[in-house]
């Protein structure tokens, strides 16, 4: 073996790491390239869903010597809980870990015989994820800065024994949940958090004290705002779980004889729920990152027992409201309904349809692109931590607009102006960038509304299992 191909170290030993080292090898066909071959970690396993997800990843790559071009190959990517979301996946690096805005995309990345390959020349160390990650540090920095400002309660804590933190801030009548990161893997939701609360806070003391959106929202609302659900599956660096395995975005409700939300496997869920209780809710969003799909979207609690001409006609408003406020946001692209009443009431457990029926109130799923976002593409960055901050700072036009309809009890859905209707997405993306027809739509892969790939699931035959499609 030629020397160099012992010069490549590989680790994850930091918070939200993950990675396996299995070998580095000369290339077959070129011996300038060092293959290195790594693995993903999987996540505890999941009883519920009787599967161990995997496929977030975060290492470091220590190259010792200048000549060594390094071809990194993710060997089990097809095994991972979502395998068709590596095609158009490009994968992030930096040789800044912490810093989130320096992270860029490589171009060069394909996903080949069931492996995601790429390739780069460096010398020292790069860092490779498939997002940028937001640090167990970099949340306490954002507790603290709030708390400067207003007031952060703890809800309880997660089974490691780290804090649920709740940002409180506002005065009006109505209440908003807004909350962030069940699956730790998604990143991008915790950046969200950010962008929100920067601006309803305004944590960079920039002139933002003027902001006359700020001003109005919160005299309209009391905002209960949890940055991150899952501390712990983010500190290891999980793509879904919880350091019990549990996928909390199951874990809102009893299904069968699977209790839940439990103090021994979801106190993070148990806890958010009890306050909820105590305060009432009267809409309520679930900040998260889909593998897959390469947009923003919304998907709510179509064909649950709550869901009928008025919260159709909320969740229309406000998703019509949020892409006039960010063009990043988009109504056409998302999981497709449920079919039936049926189909909708083996999700109770999911937190978008537990809360809107709990509370009779709009409830919403919020989906970023690990991908990067075909509505406003740009390969070289991708979808990323920076435009995550702006979606989140812009969501609160949305909230200024639905403000007198959520507890409207006329039928104000016969009053409101047709670009407010709702839109039914389909998660057809492929046709639409042949800009084909909206009526000549195909679905391809059958999926649920509130969460995303049900399918895998199924195939699995856990106890979480779907109806057939
Ligand atoms: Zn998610």
């Amino acid at each position: 073996m030629n020397s160099n191909h012992n010069t490549v170290r590989i680790s994850c030993a930091y918070d939200g790491g993950n990675i396996q080292f299995r070998s580095t090898r000369p290339n077959e066909l070129d011996s300038t390239i060092t293959d290195v071959i790594v693995v993903v970690k999987q996540d505890e396993y999941t009883e519920l869903e009787q599967i161990a997800h995997k496929q977030y990843f975060s290492f470091r790559s220590t190259v010792n010597d200048s000549i060594t071009k390094c071809r990194y190959i993710l060997d089990n990517a097809s095994t991972t809980s979502y395998p068709e979301a590596w095609k158009d996946a490009t994968v992030c690096y930096s040789s800044d870990l912490y810093d989130p805005d320096s992270w860029k995309r490589v171009l060069n990345t394909r996903y080949e015989n069931g492996k995601l390959v790429w390739d780069m020349q460096h010398t020292g160390t790069m860092y490779f994820a498939y997002f940028p990650p937001f640090s167990y540090q970099r949340h306490l920095d954002l507790i603290s800065k709030c708390q400067q400002k207003t007031t952060v309660l703890s809800l309880g804590q997660s089974l490691e024994g780290r804090e649920i933190e709740c940002v409180k801030v506002g005065t009006g009548e109505r209440l908003a949940w807004i909350i962030h990161r069940q699956h730790p893997g998604e990143t991008m939701a915790e950046f969200y958090a950010e962008g929100l609360l920067s601006r309803l806070l305004n944590l960079n003391d920039d002139d933002s004290t003027n902001d006359p959106v700020v001003k109005q929202v919160l005299e309209m609302y009391t905002f209960y705002i949890v940055p991150c659900m899952c501390p712990d599956g983010a500190v290891r660096g999980h793509l879904r779980t919880n350091a019990a395995g549990a996928n909390l975005n199951r874990e809102w409700a009893t299904k069968h004889y699977y209790e839940a939300p439990t103090l021994e496997r979801s106190p993070e869920v148990f806890w958010v729920l009890r306050h909820m209780d105590e305060t009432g809710v009267d809409v309520f969003l679930d900040v998260h990152g889909d593998e897959e799909i390469p947009y923003n979207f919304l998907s709510g609690a179509e064909q649950t027992p709550a869901w009928g001409p008025r919260l159709q006609a909320l969740h229309g408003a406000f998703g019509a409201a949020y892409e006039r406020s960010n063009s990043d946001m988009q109504l056409e692209i998302g999981y497709p309904p449920p079919e039936s009443p049926e189909q909708a009431a083996q999700y109770m457990n999911v937190a978008t349809n537990q809360v809107s029926n709990r509370f009779n109130c709009l409830g919403m799923t919020l989906e970023m692109p690990f991908k990067d976002c075909w509505t406003n593409k740009n390969p070289e960055r991708g979808w990323s931590p920076a435009r995550s901050r702006q979606l989140g700072a812009g969501v609160l036009e949305a909230f200024v607009y639905v403000h007198p309809y959520l507890r409207d009890d006329t039928e104000f859905w016969t009053q409101l102006p047709l670009e407010d209707r709702y839109v039914e997405p389909t998660d057809d993306y492929r046709h639409l960038e042949e800009t084909m027809p909206l009526y000549q739509f195909i679905q391809l892969n059958r999926r649920f509304y509130s969460d995303v790939h049900e399918i895998h699931k199924k195939e699995t035959s856990g106890l979480d299992q779907g109806k057939k499609e």
